[in-house]
Parts: structure tokens; sequence; C-alpha cells
């Protein structure tokens, strides 16, 4: 695949990848097609080899950190992520990725909001934001706050229509945990067979996302 050299650098810079990092357009041309025929070890291999011509490069950076994933290699990831984070700490896409790896509340919201600013100042959401969302859940829960992550789960199932249905598993699953009057509604779920209002669910769905749009 031909990378479009004035597409906006997923890597979070904010400018065009034609501006923000020219000398990347080959590396990156070279591992999206790697990636592409699944060969995401040589995809790695290859991109170790452009960090050192170009160290700490957001787009690069940003591409090892999709592939490390892809292999579940999650140990490497935060390792890279942190780097990210540290090289680039206004850098929205590092922010957002950073949510993660801390375990303590205060920090996790303190990226995320300096996250949330970037991408509005640079008008853009990177779907990193909407990640951090449901890691924002993850160390709510793990602090035993779990109304408040059942709302972050909520915003981020709303938000995300690649993932919703994965999320929603996770909805579901919290809810039973809840007291009753605590639930939050399932109008974003996937709907059955035989729902009463199964011909209507994509327009349901849609008021959903338009409501969280608008926020
Ligand atoms: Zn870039």
């Amino acid at each position: 695949m031909e990378i479009n050299a004035y597409s906006l650098c997923p890597g979070g810079t904010g400018k065009k990848i034609k501006f923000c990092c020219p000398e990347c357009i080959p590396h990156l041309e070279k591992l999206t097609r790697m990636a592409e025929g699944e060969q995401y070890k040589a995809a790695l291999a290859a991109l170790e080899s452009a960090e050192r011509a170009l160290p700490d490069k957001p787009c690069l950076l940003h591409a090892k950190i999709r592939l490390l994933d892809r292999v579940n290699a999650w140990e490497e990831s935060d390792r890279v992520k942190q780097v990210f984070f540290e090289k680039h700490p206004d850098n929205p896409v590092a922010l957002a990725q950073a949510v993660g790896l801390t375990e303590d509340v205060d920090e996790a919201f303190d990226r995320f909001e300096k996250a949330w600013a970037a991408c509005r100042r640079q008008e853009t959401v990177y779907p990193e934001l909407l990640e951090a969302l449901e890691d924002i859940a993850d160390i709510l829960e793990q602090n035993g706050a779990e109304c408040g992550a059942l709302h972050f789960l909520r915003v981020a199932a709303g938000l995300d229509e690649g993932r919703n249905e994965v999320i929603a598993d996770r909805v579901w699953e919290f809810n039973s945990r809840l007291p009753l009057i605590l639930r939050i509604p399932m109008e974003f779920c996937p709907v059955g067979a035989g729902t009463p209002w199964e011909d209507r669910k994509e327009e349901v769905r849609r008021c959903w996302i338009f409501r969280f749009r608008r926020l």
C-alpha cells in the first residue's frame, strides 16, 4: 500500500506526513506492505533498522507499538510507549498510550486530560484517545471504583464504533456485578433476532453515538 503523504501523521504530531517525517515514508510503505502480508516479525526487524537511522520519530514509534500489539508482545509494547511518552510528553498519541502505563488514578486522568487538550488543539481525535478510555476504566476498576469504570466503558462504547461489541461484553459483565439502580442501559449492545425493536437498532445506535459526539 502507498502511504498518502498528505494524510495526517498517525504518530500524533498534528502535521501531514509529508511535512512531519518525509524521510519515514519509504520505511512506512515497506512496513505497511509487510504488515498486510502478516510478516510482523520481519516488519519489526525492518523497523528496528529504520529507527537506528531515524531515532525517536513519533510515526515510527507509533508503528512499532501497533506491530508489537499485533504479536501480543505487551511488555515490549509498554516499554516503547514509555519511551514515546518520555521523548514526546506533549504528543496526544504518546499521552493517550501512557494512560495505561500508570496504576495511579490521578496520574491517569492527568495524562488523559492532556491528551484530550492536545487533540482539541489539533482538531483531531486519534484512536488511541478512545482506547485510553478503556484504560481509565481498568484503572478505576483496580481501585475499586466500579461505577466510574462502567461510566468510562459506556462512553468508550458510544464513541468507538469498531470496538463497541467487545466493550459491550465488558459493560454487560460489569452491570451484573452492580446493584440494579446503578446499572446502565445497554442500547448499544448487539441485538439478537426477535428483539421487539430489532428493525430500529441502527437508529438507536446512531442516536447513542450522536449523543457522545456532542459532549
Ligand atoms: Zn510523523
